[in-house]
């Protein structure tokens, strides 16, 4: 269908891509399982050769999520590391990164303990500020890498105005895009030049599939990435091609709720007198606030707040009945997690305090259940973590 690029985004959500199986007119493709193809010939493949390089159902939801982020290529992956490590291996030994100071634990891990191995060193900074941005780019500086808003203090950062700095001096801007998804946010119409996704969170949004994307407009740097994407081996398997595909589908129906519920629930953890801070960017008085309003078309769903003095961040955690403490976040169903000592375990102790991650943060990832029982179990674990 070539007019889809008209289709409103709730629609493209579920006719997006490659909407149905040729071979046999199947409204959903099929989860081509196979690791070959029959060749007629040497040299004459049907366009498909061998499943790490491309697989009809894995080529299907990398259209998908291209169509979503309205760029002209896309790329799947085993996980959002997969594809963040795919995209890390544009550079070379020497080449420095600016990098969001509030980033997912493990995209922190692999540029620390990972790539700075091969000589690709990195640089802390403040991203939500345009002028560090600005000063913290020397020539030695390829790219920028931000997340908008960050994990886990919900920092947003201006893509449009940090686009614009780094394209003056010649560098590439990295988004990753998870916590919003296409749905809320689209980084490459703001000027960045590749969009990552943990397709594992909200993309996916039933906590059953690991996966992640990559999505770019620059036919050149699209060519250099599925060479990587084939090189490096770290792709997205056909059932789990499946999953994405079919989860992709309610995105926006969830993201409606998911959204509904996190305002309900940072207005009332604000006003419940239980809290020294909450952060979230569809709060007023967030700091974020007015830059997360232009940029996209909702504030998300994840949520972080330190319980007042008098109340016990362990207690709370034990006291939670229908709220699942675990790592991950995005799905359904509502998940906390501890990020001092689990999803930003990774990150030093003093890296942490510095930029605000300290041991009391609560990461709330607010699912689509009623939002009455939410706050029940909220207020009853939190009454019950008083101290004495
Ligand atoms: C989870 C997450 C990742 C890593 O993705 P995996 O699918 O777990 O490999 C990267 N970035 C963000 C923001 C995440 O939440």
């Amino acid at each position: 269908m070539s007019d889809k690029k008209e289709l409103k985004l709730r629609s493209l959500l579920i006719h997006g891509g490659i909407e149905r199986d040729e071979a046999t007119g199947a409204v959903n493709i099929p989860i081509y399982q196979t690791s070959t193809y029959k060749q007629d010939g040497l040299g004459q493949d049907r366009g498909w050769e061998y499943s790490r390089t491309g697989n009809p159902t894995r080529a299907a939801v990398e259209k998908l999520i291209a169509d979503l982020e309205q760029g002209a290529f896309g790329l799947a992956f085993a996980s959002g590391l997969a594809a963040i490590s795919t995209v890390l291996s544009l550079f070379q030994s020497g080449d420095k990164l600016v990098v969001s100071d509030n980033i997912y634990g493990g995209t922190f891990r692999i540029l620390d303990n990972v790539f700075k191995h091969f000589g690709i060193t990195y640089k802390i900074v403040d991203t939500s500020d345009l002028a560090k941005v600005e000063a913290a780019i020397d020539e030695d500086v390829k790219a920028v890498y931000i997340e908008s808003p960050a994990n886990p203090l919900l920092t947003v950062t201006d893509i449009a105005a940090v686009s614009e700095v780094a394209h003056k001096k010649g560098k590439l801007v990295i988004v990753d895009n998870t916590f919003l998804t296409p749905y809320l946010q689209r980084p490459l119409t703001l000027g960045a030049d590749i969009v990552i996704h943990s397709g594992t969170k909200y993309l996916g949004g039933h906590s059953d599939t690991i996966s992640g994307f990559v999505v770019v407009n620059d036919e050149k740097l699209a060519e250099r990435l599925y060479y990587l994407q084939n090189a490096i081996g770290g792709v997205l398997a056909p059932w789990d091609s499946f999953l994405m595909i079919r989860g992709i589908k309610t995105l926006g129906v969830r993201m409606d709720r998911h959204v509904e519920n996190a305002q309900k629930i940072a207005k009332w953890l604000l006003e419940s007198g239980y809290v020294s801070r909450v952060y979230y960017p569809g709060l007023e008085s967030d700091p974020g606030y007015v830059v997360q309003k232009k940029q996209a078309d909702g504030p998300g769903a994840m949520i972080s707040f330190v319980l007042k003095e008098g109340y016990d961040y362990k207690a709370f955690f034990k006291n939670l009945k229908l709220i699942t403490l675990a790592e991950s976040l995005g799905g359904v169903e509502s998940l906390v997690c501890h990020p001092a000592s689990m999803t930003h375990a990774a990150i030093p102790a003093d890296i942490r305090k510095q930029v605000g991650i300290v041991d009391e943060l609560i990461r709330f990832s607010v699912g689509i259940e009623d939002v009455t029982d939410l706050i029940a179990d909220l207020e009853q674990a939190i009454e019950n973590a008083k101290i004495g």
